[in-house]
């Protein structure tokens, strides 16, 4: 037999190089494709602004200048609103009912249709699970707290957060510690206790609040050329496909590990308070959500289409775990 052609691709990400948890799913989905093709598609990854800055990683992809990317969808709101399905829903599914719409109810290919026109394919990239409602510099007792108030919250979130007082900011991972170190925010959302020690936030965060109701299962998203996945063969098509599958589902085992130890650590040995977010905000925020979603699907065909399937997949599977996960956790935990 001749030689083998070696395809490369690079893989730009909206996280800062090297970060753990977030940036640890490309490096592990690059890995498991260079090993599951012999070295056949070897994939390397780019950091935040190594090739194009956090932001433009969705049309990097879309426009060929790299062949597939990482991120979160719904830093597409702008350009895609349907889009923030894809991440989170505030008060919506968590990570394992994502899964189960995506994978069996019809989700995917729902994300497909948005994305196709744009030349780009999407696959689920990675859940952190349910993650923390953020840091405050200010102690929250009531909703007028939230007057004001400038948070760093992306997505569907960010429009339920503006209307219930406060002024959401959009700044990617690399630049939320200093923008809390020199007050440009008062509040930030990241993931959870793991990634967010990771990037220091308890050194500028006092008030450590829960739960996160804006992201209860976010999903992160694995993006591919429409035209570079064409040309692959069918067998490093399937592995592409394998790998970003393995990869999504690896993502949450791991935050699922970490979270607790780093949780641990921020109560132990740095200052951090943990608190509950009051009743009376999380009413407020909750109304707001409903309306913010109404107002998405309002004159969008696509945010009607994909909401249509993702609450009808929510009715069902919430009669379920109503009594199987919260019956169960109930029982254990009595
Ligand atoms: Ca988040």
């Amino acid at each position: 037999s001749g030689p083998v052609d070696v395809i490369e691709w690079k893989l730009v990400t909206t996280w800062p190089k090297g970060l753990p948890g977030l940036g640890a799913a490309p490096e592990n989905f690059a890995r498991r494709v260079n090993e599951a093709s012999g070295g056949r598609l070897r994939i390397k990854v780019f950091g935040a602004g190594e090739i194009v800055p956090a932001f433009e990683v969705f049309d990097a992809v879309s426009r060929g200048v790299a062949e597939a990317g990482h991120g979160a969808s719904y830093y597409w709101k702008g350009k895609i609103p349907a889009s923030v399905f894809y991440t989170a829903v505030p008060f919506g599914m968590t990570a394992q009912e994502a899964n189960g719409w995506l994978h069996y109810g019809g989700g995917l290919e729902l994300w497909r249709e948005l994305y196709a026109p744009f030349g780009v394919i999407p696959f689920a990239g990675g859940s952190t699970g349910v993650q923390m409602a953020g840091w405050f510099n200010i102690r929250l007792n009531d909703r007028t707290d939230l007057d004001g108030l400038k948070m760093r919250i992306p997505g569907l979130a960010g429009e339920v957060f503006d209307a219930a007082g406060g002024s959401a900011v959009r700044i990617a991972g690399g630049e939320v510690y200093t923008s809390m170190q020199t007050g440009v925010i008062d509040a930030v959302e990241w993931v959870g206790p793991y990634n967010d020690r990771t990037l220091g936030l308890m050194e500028v965060g006092e008030y450590y609040y829960y739960p996160g109701w804006h992201e209860p299962g976010a999903m992160l998203e694995f993006t591919v050329n429409q035209a570079a996945f064409d040309r692959l063969p069918a067998d490093l098509q399937a592995i592409v496909e394998g790998a970003a599958r393995a990869t999504n589902q690896d993502t949450l085992d791991e935050f699922t590990a970490r979270n607790n130890e780093s949780l641990t650590t921020l109560l132990e040995e740095h200052s951090t308070k943990l608190r509950p977010l009051p009743a009376d905000v999380m009413n407020v925020l909750h109304s707001n959500a409903v309306i913010a979603l109404e107002e998405l699907k309002k004159d969008d065909p696509m945010a009607q289409k994909i909401s249509a399937s993702y609450e009808a997949f929510l009715d069902g599977v919430r009669t379920y775990h109503e009594i199987s996960e919260r019956a169960y956790l109930n029982a254990r935990d009595r």
